[in-house]
């Protein structure tokens, strides 16, 4: 019979009798509150794409308690003018991947806001499929979502940034979410981490060019999320160091520390918020 409390329940989860484990029920500590980060922020015009759930739902909302004026990118209609309607958001549906739409889109939030203060590209899909199976137009598409917006959005951005009269004084910001699986792989994830290894690179390229525009460019490398809140097993939350799968909150919290004002000082870093799962060394059982 074992006595440590984890043991117990990787003994229960063998014997069948861990159903469900939820993030929320982790050992050893009080449980999780869903946290904001706390700092003194100057309302900022924000931009995140993918704003609609997840990962960038959570970072609308952080910029939003932060008093910033937050507008969304997104493809789903639905989630989109719930925001708007509830929360306060610009919302404009669009496909990320139809360049036009992005444009046409990019250009009326200018028009509504005169500038963009700080853009979080965040939309992004996992597809996965064995390359024999996935075709090329599988793996274009994977690209033209996940890693051709964040190009496009800092170059219409810089072309906007070279029309003004005058600088923006406050700089800017981009924050791009890549992957943890750009530094990592399993089998069957060519299309996904080869779009996220083009973010990786794309950071420290748009750092140089957006540098004149008083802009840093920053990526987040996130690990397990859990977005869908999903029930979690035992090993699920022992596979980490931190013994906890992440929430969306914890990549909010950084994106709003990446866009702090005084952290201009950080610019073409890439941050992996994983628990720590990929700098675990695993060894054949
Ligand atoms: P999610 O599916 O919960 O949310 C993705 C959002 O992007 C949705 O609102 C969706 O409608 C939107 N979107 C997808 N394709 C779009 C398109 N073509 N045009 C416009 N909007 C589009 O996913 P998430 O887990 O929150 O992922 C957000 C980002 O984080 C992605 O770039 C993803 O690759 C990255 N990421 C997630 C995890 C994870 O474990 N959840 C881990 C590493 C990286």
């Amino acid at each position: 019979m074992a006595d440590n409390y984890l043991e117990r329940r990787m003994e229960d989860m063998r014997n069948g009798r861990l159903q469900n484990y939820k993030t929320s029920n982790r050992p050893g500590s009080a449980p999780m509150k869903k946290g904001y980060l706390h700092i003194p922020f100057p309302p900022r015009r924000v931009l995140v794409t993918g704003g609609a759930h997840g990962i960038g739902l959570a970072i609308a909302r952080a910029f939003l308690k932060a008093d910033c004026k937050v507008a969304v990118f997104d493809r789903d209609m639905e989630a989109g003018e719930k925001l708007a309607n509830e929360e306060g958001v610009r919302f404009y549906q669009v496909d990320v991947s139809d360049s036009e739409a992005l444009q046409s889109a990019f250009d009326n939030l200018i028009k509504a806001w005169l500038d963009i203060d700080i853009i979080i590209s965040n939309a992004g899909v996992g597809d996965f499929k064995p390359i024999t199976e996935c075709s090329i137009e599988d793996f274009k598409r994977v690209l033209d979502i996940n890693l051709t917006p964040a190009f496009i959005l800092a170059k219409l951005w810089a072309t906007h940034r070279s029309s003004l009269p005058l600088p923006n004084p406050f700089g800017g910001r981009m924050v791009i979410v890549s992957s943890t699986r750009h530094l990592q792989s399993e089998i069957s994830t060519e299309a996904y981490t080869a779009s996220k290894g083009g973010l990786s690179s794309l950071t420290h390229a748009l750092m140089m060019s957006l540098s004149e525009y008083g802009i840093t460019v920053n990526s987040i490398s996130p690990g397990w999320i859990n977005v869908a809140e999903e029930p979690l097993r035992a090993e699920d939350l022992l596979h980490h160091p931190s013994r906890r799968v992440g929430e969306p909150e914890d990549i909010a919290r950084v994106a709003l520390f990446l866009a702090a004002p005084d952290n201009n000082f950080i610019n073409g870093a890439d941050i992996v918020v994983d628990g720590g799962a990929t700098r675990r060394m695993i060894y054949p059982e």
